[in-house]
């Protein structure tokens, strides 16, 4: 692949399960995709970037190599990537909140299961055997790893393994096999990751307008605007009170004298809980609304 060194290069998950949120996560922060014949990679109209279309375990390494100077992928695929003994360094950006599974152990219903050293001496299937073998050597167990690179769930009934590790979301494709989950091995989402290697002073540029577009974007997914009117002696224990905010904006209000309007961008949930919180403190026409964009 000879690479446009103008651009950056995104790999990205050509279609699968991630395909879909990278898409509306990069059309979120303002990238235009070209949606053109070429299977293989697609231009972002108005910004110098291309989306490099690939399967989701070759991600780590493109990056890894600096062919691809960012990626989007799962943590569960990068975790099990790096611990590959030569696996050069890549580092994450930011988590991105889909593409949320978990690497469980599951066993049929019927067998026994009282922590890890009920795994010693089984036979485990998985495509995931580095990070299978780091939790049993965490948990000091001894047991036989099978290495399948799919249709994991049906190991225990070709009676190929007694346990299962594989990935799970709802749990349904495991019920669906009569297998329950039984442990933990990692939880994973979808992250955003960069090339340990450096950059021209060029592309570190462009790098650092596209990731504080995406940051951005994940700011203003869960942030929030608060705004509310108190009384001069609660402005203190509701500024406290406000979830993620900085130093509020305290504003007197025309013709009421001691109250004040007070406006907040909280970075995190807003609850009714907390909203009742607010009013118990002596807040009153409470108003949260949705953020639409966000530079920091
Ligand atoms: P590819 O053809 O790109 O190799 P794949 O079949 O390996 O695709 P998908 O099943 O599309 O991969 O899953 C991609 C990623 O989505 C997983 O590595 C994981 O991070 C995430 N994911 C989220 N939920 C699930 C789930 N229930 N099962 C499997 N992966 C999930
Ligand atoms: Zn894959």
């Amino acid at each position: 692949m000879t690479l446009d060194n103008a651009r950056l290069h995104l790999a990205v998950q050509k279609s699968g399960r991630l395909s879909q949120d990278t898409r509306d996560l990069l059309r979120g922060a303002g990238f235009r995709i070209q949606e053109g014949k070429n299977s293989l990679a697609a231009r972002i109209e108005n910004f110098p970037l291309d989306l490099m279309l690939v399967r989701d375990d070759d991600i780590p390494t493109f990056v890894a190599d600096g062919v691809c100077e960012f990626g989007v992928v799962g943590r569960n695929v990068l975790e099990e990537a790096s611990l590959e003994e030569s696996a050069p360094p890549v580092e994450v950006v930011a988590p991105l909140g889909f593409g949320r599974c978990a690497l469980r152990i599951a066993a049929p219903e019927s067998t026994l299961y009282d922590g890890p050293r009920s795994l010693g001496g089984a036979r485990i299937a998985t495509s995931y055997p580095r990070l299978l073998q780091r939790f049993l050597d965490t948990n000091g167990i001894e047991a036989t790893i099978v290495k399948m690179s799919g249709a994991v769930e049906l190991a225990p009934r070709l009676q190929i393994a007694g346990f299962i590790c594989d990935l799970v979301s709802t749990g349904a494709t495991l019920e669906a096999n009569g297998l329950r989950p039984v442990d933990t091995v990692l939880e994973s989402e979808a992250l955003l990751i960069r090339t340990g290697k450096t950059l021209s002073p060029e592309k570190a540029e462009l790098a650092g307008r596209m990731m504080s577009r995406i940051e951005g974007v994940l700011a203003t997914q869960e942030s929030k605007y608060i705004m509310l009117n108190a009384p001069e002696e609660a402005l203190e224990t509701i500024a406290a009170m406000l979830p993620g905010a900085e130093a509020p904006t305290i504003l007197p209000l025309a013709g009421r004298p001691g109250h004040y309007a007070v406006h907040a961008v909280c970075k995190e949930s807003v609850f009714w809980e907390t909203l009742q919180k607010l009013k118990g403190a002596g807040a009153s026409a409470i108003l949260v609304v949705p953020i639409e964009k966000m530079m920091m």
